[in-house]
């Protein structure tokens, strides 16, 4: 379904959208990079509205949001489109694609969120939220409407203008942000994107919302000590309590390189938490990862591939009453 864009300029001889730093002209008939912003009969659309290719209901850990609600499930969905083109993306089929959708109303979707049984809410992912801007907005702010402790979460690469990242964060209420890598040139290269305005975004949002980090450490490409260490830095001058998960890469879409080596992935933990209190590693069976105080040490979370087992009710440790990071 088709709906006006909420952010745009008319110049002279084109339309310029202005949702994402891509800032691309926009005419009649011709798309943004996205593939998803268009004009048609002089009105500029988004052609994604309400459009639903995936929906399923996860584990909140499985998004990975590891302080946020843990043990609970959540609705996520997602649709097409994305405005990067990471060579390596695990859902390239309704990223980079347009896949058969089916159109899903807002009241719909609501009520869906109601009647699933263990569920906190919502999270829009397996493609970008922000290029679904439109009907997210307008779900989130109808949830709040209805009820605010319905929880809303965006997965997200983070490359969004600020306008209109500051007009839906009164909405989400938590946030998982790609941080894929620490160079321009990986940026640039890999992602087809640029590393400033992700910054950024990490930034503001952690000032409005629950954020937690993931990065995929590819082989070979943004796999170094250095890499992860300048990463740690940024966040932890943020704020240190901001969660870092360091994903294993396995081949996938047009990346080939080999996967990334289990002792790298453990070796950046070591060294991110020297910087960061809490760090988790992802797509590597068998590894720690609980959440400990990082004071006492006190085991607060218990994670295994299936369970989470909680042994902390507030965000203060239950032996030192140190705060922690953990929204309930
Ligand atoms: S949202 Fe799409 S059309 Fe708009 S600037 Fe970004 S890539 Fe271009």
């Amino acid at each position: 379904m088709e709906e006006k864009l909420r952010f745009y300029k008319e110049e002279d001889s084109y339309i310029k959208c202005y949702l994402c730093p891509h800032s691309c002209s926009l005419s009649e008939g011709k798309y943004g990079v996205c593939k998803l912003r268009t004009v048609k009969n002089n009105i500029p659309v988004v052609i994604n509205y309400g459009e639903v290719t995936s929906a399923n209901v996860d584990p909140i850990e499985k998004k990975p949001l590891y302080h946020f609600k843990p043990g609970m499930d959540i609705l996520s969905v997602g649709t097409f489109g994305c405005n990067m083109s990471c060579s390596f993306c695990q859902n390239h089929e309704i990223s980079q694609n347009k896949p058969s959708s089916k159109f899903i109303e807002i009241d719909k979707l609501i009520s869906l969120i109601i009647n699933t049984p263990n569920n906190v809410g919502i999270a829009f992912t397996y493609n970008e939220p922000f290029m679904w801007y439109e009907y997210i907005y307008d779900v989130a702010k109808k949830i709040k409407e209805y009820d605010k402790s319905i929880s809303v979460v965006l997965v997200t690469n983070g490359f969004v203008n600020k306008e209109p990242l500051e007009k839906i964060l009164p909405f989400i209420d938590a946030m998982n942000i790609d941080l894929k890598g620490f160079t321009k040139k990986y940026y640039n290269e890999i992602c087809g994107a640029t590393i400033d305005p992700v910054l950024e975004t990490i930034k503001i949002a952690n000032k409005y919302t629950h954020v937690e980090i993931t990065t995929l450490m590819v082989r070979d490409e943004n796999d170094s000590i250095d890499e992860i260490v300048e990463i740690a830095k940024f966040l932890s001058f943020i704020d240190k309590n901001i969660p870092l998960h360091l994903n294993r890469y396995f081949p996938n879409y047009k990346m080939k390189n080999e996967p990334t080596l289990v002792e790298d992935i453990m070796k950046a933990k070591e060294e991110a938490k020297k910087y960061l209190n809490y760090v988790y590693v992802g797509n590597v069976a068998g590894v720690d990862n609980n959440t400990y105080c990082p004071n006492c040490g006190y085991n607060l979370v218990t994670r295994d591939i299936y369970t989470t087992n909680s042994h902390v009710k507030g965000d203060k440790c239950p032996n030192c009453k140190e705060y922690i990071n953990i929204i309930f």
